[in-house]
């Protein structure tokens, strides 16, 4: 069976890196299952180019590192001892090395420190090869994660109404992230009235009037570590104000053109350019602040980004989410947002809550 880390190593060795070295976070966990907590002693795993793969971990995380089930080498390190000399012993003729995009400055420049002659880069130009495309069980843990926060959605009207803060239903929100199956809460964003025109409000105390657009933006983690992201705006009962709704139409259309466009053989770019000239036909070009969407699978955001200049043709396997709006400051504004994933001939969207203005 070809492993993850041997493609990984495949493709370090095609792009003339010695070897990887990834601390924890979502790399660590996509390539070995280990879902490694960041301290402050070094776990890291070596992916030399040729060669086995070894995790190096203090003595103290053994057990829970042989508990996560990983299936590579441990190499151990006691409490006085110096991780870092013990890989670079390990790697005595390493020229070229990459490091996860995440890792932590002090351990760089630690690298810097124990291996003087060598070359750093970032590991990012390989591991992206591997987690661009989703094999069948991240797009099934994608799935679950997709039906998870719809189940969310769907009981938004059972907390959302007027007299609440946007904090009291937020709360409420995030307890059922988790009932619904999320292992974690990401993220709760509840944007009311005229904190729906900043996209990345959380949670303030402002109490919900009748007739406010609520922007509710949700994200969790599942148990398998993949990650959800669905957008849905509510209307805290009473009647949309005429104009907010027009451009509420203009929105859908944008989102609807953008679902149906987005496919294998057409570029990222073209998927934000969709929505985004039905927004500017209709004089809301300049509310639409923000690229339509990214990729997403064991981080919120990761690559592909639809964006304007990303000439990335999208492939089978590919995830992102298409979440065009428009914002007026201090005023309204309302985000449609879906998960999708490029299928062999199409496109399946991951998330199927209503995406009219929901009325509640
Ligand atoms: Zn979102
Ligand atoms: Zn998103």
């Amino acid at each position: 069976m070809t492993t993850r880390w041997s493609r990984a190593q495949s493709e370090a060795a095609r792009q003339g890196l010695d070897a990887l070295l990834i601390t924890p976070g979502a790399d660590l966990r996509y390539l070995t299952g280990y879902d490694a907590k960041p301290l402050e002693r070094l776990t890291c795993l070596v992916v030399p180019s040729e060669g086995d793969p070894f995790l190096v971990v203090p003595a103290l995380e053994r057990a829970a590192a042989e508990a996560s089930g990983v299936e590579i080498a441990l190499e151990t390190f006691g409490e006085t001892e110096d991780p870092f000399q013990l890989v670079a012993s390990l790697l005595p003729s390493a020229t070229s090395v990459g490091l996860d995009n995440h890792m932590w400055a002090e351990r760089v420049f630690a690298w810097h420190d124990v291996l003087p002659e060598t070359a750093f880069t970032t590991a990012g130009t390989v591991i992206r090869e591997l987690r661009l495309r989703k094999d069948a069980a991240e797009l099934e843990a994608l799935r679950e994660a997709g039906e998870t926060i719809d189940r969310v959605h769907a009981r938004v009207h059972e907390w959302l109404r007027p007299g609440r803060t946007e904090r009291e239903v937020g709360a409420d929100i995030a307890r059922a992230i988790v009932e619904e199956g999320h292992e974690t809460v990401d993220f709760v964003i509840v944007g009311s009235g005229p904190n729906s025109a900043s996209p990345h409000h959380e949670l303030s105390d402002r109490v919900i009037e009748e007739g406010d657009p609520v922007v509710v933006d949700l994200g969790g983690t599942t148990h398998a570590g993949y990650c959800s992201d669905s957008t849905r705006t509510y209307l805290a009962g009473g009647t949309p104000d005429p104009q907010y709704a027009e451009a509420y139409t203009v929105l859908l259309a944008a989102q609807t053109a953008q679902r149906a466009h987005a496919r294998p053989g057409v570029t990222a770019e073209s998927v934000d350019a969709v929505g985004r000239q039905i927004l500017a036909d209709a004089g809301y070009g300049d509310l639409f602040i923000h690229r339509t969407g990214h990729g997403i699978g064991m981080e919120t955001h990761e690559e592909p980004y639809i964006v304007e200049g990303n000439e990335l043709v999208l492939e089978e396997g590919m995830a992102f989410s298409i979440e065009p709006g428009f914002y007026v400051s201090g005023v309204h504004g309302a985000r449609i947002e879906d998960i999708a994933v490029c299928t062999a001939d199409g496109l399946a969207v991951l998330n199927d809550r209503p995406r009219e203005l929901v009325v509640l």
